[in-house]
């Protein structure tokens, strides 16, 4: 899902212009993504010529914290803290919550190369 770096965008409204299906929009001097409109055509990538539009990949750090984030929170929720059985059963189970969707992942990543390779092959 490509991103805009509101430090970088200089609010020239190319992307705004030339995304086809009107998923870019101006959140007051910068450009904003509809996630939910989004085709991933790459065009925005394309015509912005100050690199403002961002890849996914970068943002693996920040969301990687965010999930930290949420896990600590919920160690120090008053009903974990100070009971280290309770906070280990709870890493335990964030564990397996996150194994699980590693696996949808990776299936579902199994899944698009099969469709590259036979139905949608050249
Ligand atoms: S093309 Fe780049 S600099 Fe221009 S509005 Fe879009 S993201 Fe911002
Ligand atoms: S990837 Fe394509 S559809 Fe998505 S915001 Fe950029 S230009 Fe629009």
């Amino acid at each position: 899902m490509p991103w805009i770096d509101k430090k970088i965008c200089t609010g020239c409204l190319m992307c705004v212009d030339e995304c086809s299906v009107g998923a870019i929009s101006m959140d007051e001097d910068t450009a904003f993504i509809n996630e939910s409109e989004c085709i991933r055509c790459g065009v925005c990538h394309e015509v912005c010529s100050s690199d403002a539009v961002r890849h996914d990949g970068e943002r693996i750090p920040e969301e990687v914290a965010s999930n930290l984030a949420w896990a600590t929170a919920l160690l120090e929720h008053a009903y974990y803290l100070n009971d280290k059985k309770k906070q280990k059963e709870l890493i335990d189970r964030l564990q397996r919550y996150f194994i699980k969707n590693k696996k949808v992942m990776e299936k579902t990543i199994e899944r698009l190369e099969n469709l590259q390779n036979t139905k949608y092959a050249d």
